[in-house]
């Protein structure tokens, strides 16, 4: 680069800082202004070698992420420190003592916690969960970590374009997973809401790309539509006198593709694509009275549906979000959904915290910020300790409704919706849970996993012989039946791990080893098992033998485990028994370093197309290494993707259709539509004679007057399927085609 250039680039960087502090906190002292500034030409210093993967300078990304910590997020001065020195300890030479040094405990405790998750989000082969709960762990010594963290992924997510197409695809699994639940969780629907969009872009780019083009496309018709439906509502606000905004709000991206799949429709059908929202100004003490004020002119204008009123003025949502909902009917005949809230709630509603302040009086200092702080973790805290039940536990509370159920005795039980007859067992007492045989439903016997509805009345049938069964975790949905099962089988394992124990003792004297805690240690990284229980229990139910313990004697004397631990896929638990099926495979994939290509012969390389998504060539898919059955193929979009991308991205392999064959791929399709004679005759003879393509299996169920089908057929790829989908949308009578399992 030449001198001009530089200068030129340095310039940039410092408009990029000014920016950053025009939004640092009115009233921040000079002092701190003083310290931000040290922050800044520390980090400066620290990266000045270092750019990021799209060639600008690194310290464009701290600079970033302060700047989204102070102006989405609502943080003061010590994170905006930390959030500028974040990757400082991670990246450079500098050390977590250089920090305390400079900047004081508080600050290099934060940094320290920043890196350390950093460490665990790097280690892609380490369960994600587990990740989330040491960052829990960590957060509770503060909580600005995690809030800092979330700004540095956003930012990320905001610059992935740069990364190569593997690691957008984990970072985006991983936001999914993780980051976009706890930014709902902690109020920050706008974060959410991007973070969601952004990972929809990477995960789906053809579905992003074509519902953002829909947006677009619609937009006019739309803002007609808008501009019709809220001229009278606007007229009788005025003439109340009331001051207030309305705004034609188009849901996020992923939101529509959400609906669109929920209720099966294409984009065009989507009803609720767009929310009208009336923004009031009001001060405090009358925002409640305005918003009803505002509530009661709109519905005089349009009839409401009773059943979609929701006041979230009165009874807060847990995340701090304050808003009045009802769905009106439009003159056009259609549904739409009315916000009102005020211009108070409408910021701390997008923005979480960082709108607070702006209400408060100027004097804000950091204490208020403490206590909001303290807030946080107490929501995180008041979940269980075990890091998956946390993020069941959350996303059910988020995601899902209740039901009301009742035991013989007529006594009242709220589960959330989708609980079985087993989660209702567990909800009684853990007891009843253990030993549950069966279960009664209005009388009638139905299996544990029967899902159940609001005003079900169910009898739990128990015997003292009964036991969990690992089975079970599969049939229940509460995180508390979850729970409780887990420790039962736990205590189970316990029990048969104890056996174990005499057992490897026996077999260890006859080997010669000695039984110190030592040769335990080494068994266990040699065995990959994280804990001498698992050791023992593993021995008890001959997982690992004899034969594993003279290959370990083997292979210590050759030196050999550290050339295990090289091994990439090493740091997972894998017995002998995975080994011999992943290894081979590994191998193979070796010789293949690119990618796996499927539909090629193949045959050597033993993998199968999952019957959760069924892919077919044209599909984007990826292979997931199975412990006994070889690689599936899955779809980039299969519902399993995002659990199995970000907890075992390990086990992820690339993959891509090879083309040159014309081997047919099962696949399904769904058809709904007006009953007819004759219509089953005309699928048919058009799939399977006009067509030529076979169909494995075609059910069809009518009900007055309509008729729903689902047909399973082979085809060669996805454009053999959409011309095949086009053309039985143009058989009479058909009014809906599409393809199932997404
Ligand atoms: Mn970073």
């Amino acid at each position: 680069m030449s001198v001009s250039e530089l200068e030129l680039e340095r310039r940039q960087i410092l408009k990029e800082y000014r920016s950053l502090l025009s939004v640092v906190r009115p009233g921040t002292e000079l002092t701190d202004r003083k310290r931000i500034r040290k922050a800044f030409n520390f980090a400066m210093e620290a990266h000045k070698d270092h750019r990021r993967k799209s060639g600008e300078p690194y310290i464009y990304h701290p600079i970033a992420v302060a700047h989204v910590c102070v102006e989405e997020i609502g943080l003061g001065t010590t994170s905006v420190i930390c959030s500028l020195l974040h990757d400082v300890v991670e990246d450079t030479d500098y050390t977590l003592s250089d920090i305390t040094e400079y900047f004081g405990e508080e600050v290099s405790r934060i940094i320290d916690g920043l890196t350390k998750i950093s460490d665990i989000f790097e280690q892609t082969d380490s369960l994600q969960a587990e990740n989330f709960r040491k960052m829990l762990l960590t957060l509770s010594d503060d909580v600005r970590v995690i809030l800092i963290k979330l700004a540095d992924r956003l930012h990320n997510m905001r610059t992935l374009d740069a990364l190569p197409a593997r690691k957008q695809l984990k970072i985006a699994n991983e936001t999914l997973y993780l980051f976009a639940p706890l930014a709902h969780r902690l109020g920050f629907h706008a974060i959410k809401s991007e973070l969601e969009d952004l990972a929809l872009k990477y995960t789906d780019p053809d579905i992003y790309s074509s519902i953002s083009r829909k947006i677009v496309e619609s937009e006019e018709e739309r803002n007609r539509f808008i501009e019709d439906f809220t001229k009278p509502i606007k007229k009788s606000l005025e003439e109340q006198g009331l001051n207030f905004k309305v705004l034609g709000r188009t849901k996020s991206i992923s939101s529509i593709w959400g609906k669109m799949q929920k209720q099966e429709v294409p984009f065009e059908e989507v009803y609720d694509i767009f929310a009208i929202r009336i923004v009031i100004d009001a001060p405090e003490d009358r925002e409640k009275a305005d918003c009803w004020r505002a509530y009661s002119i709109v519905t005089d204008v349009y009839r409401p549906n009773p059943d979609r009123l929701r006041d979230w003025i009165s009874t807060p949502k847990a995340n701090g979000y304050e808003s009045l909902h009802t769905t009106v009917m439009s003159r056009q005949g259609k549904w739409v959904e009315v916000q009102i809230r005020t211009r108070r709630m409408d910021d701390v509603a997008e923005k979480g915290y960082a709108a607070h302040w702006k209400y408060k009086e100027s004097k804000t200092t950091e204490s208020s910020i403490d206590k909001w702080l303290y807030r946080i973790r107490e929501i995180l805290k008041t979940s269980e300790k075990d890091a998956l039940d946390f993020i069941d536990d959350f996303k059910l509370n988020l995601f899902s409704d209740e039901i009301f159920v009742f035991t013989p005795k007529g006594e009242l039980r709220t589960l959330p919706v989708g609980s079985t007859a087993l989660d209702f067992a567990y909800s009684i007492h853990s007891k009843v849970g253990d030993q549950c045989l069966g279960a009664k439903l209005n009388h009638k016997l139905v299996p544990l996993n029967h899902t159940l509805k609001s005003g079900d009345q169910i009898e739990i049938i128990t015997s003292i012989k009964q036991k969990p069964k690992p089975d079970w975790l599969n049939y229940v949905t509460t995180a508390r039946a979850k729970g409780k099962i887990k420790t039962s089988l736990k205590e189970e394992r316990k029990k048969i791990a104890e056996d174990g124990k005499e057992k490897l003792e026996r077999k260890l004297k006859q080997l010669k080893i000695e039984n110190t805690h030592e040769n335990i240690q080494k068994l266990l990284s040699y065995f990959k098992l994280p804990a001498p229980l698992d050791l023992y229990y593993d021995f008890a139910i001959d997982k690992l033998d004899i034969k594993d313990l003279k290959a370990y004697l083997s292979d210590n004397e050759k030196g050999g485990i550290l050339s295990y631990l090289r091994n990439p896929f090493g740091k997972s638990r894998i017995s002998n028994f995975e080994k011999e099926q992943i290894d081979p495979i590994r191998q193979k994939l070796k010789e293949k370093p690119d990618t796996l290509l499927i539909g090629d012969s193949m045959e050597a390389l033993d993998y199968t197309l999952s019957p959760c998504c069924n892919p077919i060539p044209g599909d984007d898919v990826f292979g997931f290494v199975t412990i006994n059955e070889g690689i599936k193929i899955h779809r980039n979009n299969c519902p399993n993707a995002v659990q199995l991308m970000s907890k075992f991205a390990y086990r992820i392999v690339k993959a891509k259709w090879y083309t040159g064959k014309s081997i047919a791929f099962l696949s399904g399709i769904k058809i709904k539509g007006i009953d007819d004679m004759g219509i089953l005759n005309n699928l048919t003879s058009l799939i399977s004679s006009e067509y030529n393509v076979n169909i494995r299996s075609i059910n069809i169920d009518s009900n007055a007057g309509t008729f729903e089908g689902n047909v399973m057929l082979y085809v060669n790829d996805t454009q053999h399927l959409n011309n095949l989908i086009a053309k039985i949308k143009k058989i009479k009578g058909v009014k809906q085609v599409s393809r199932i399992g997404k």
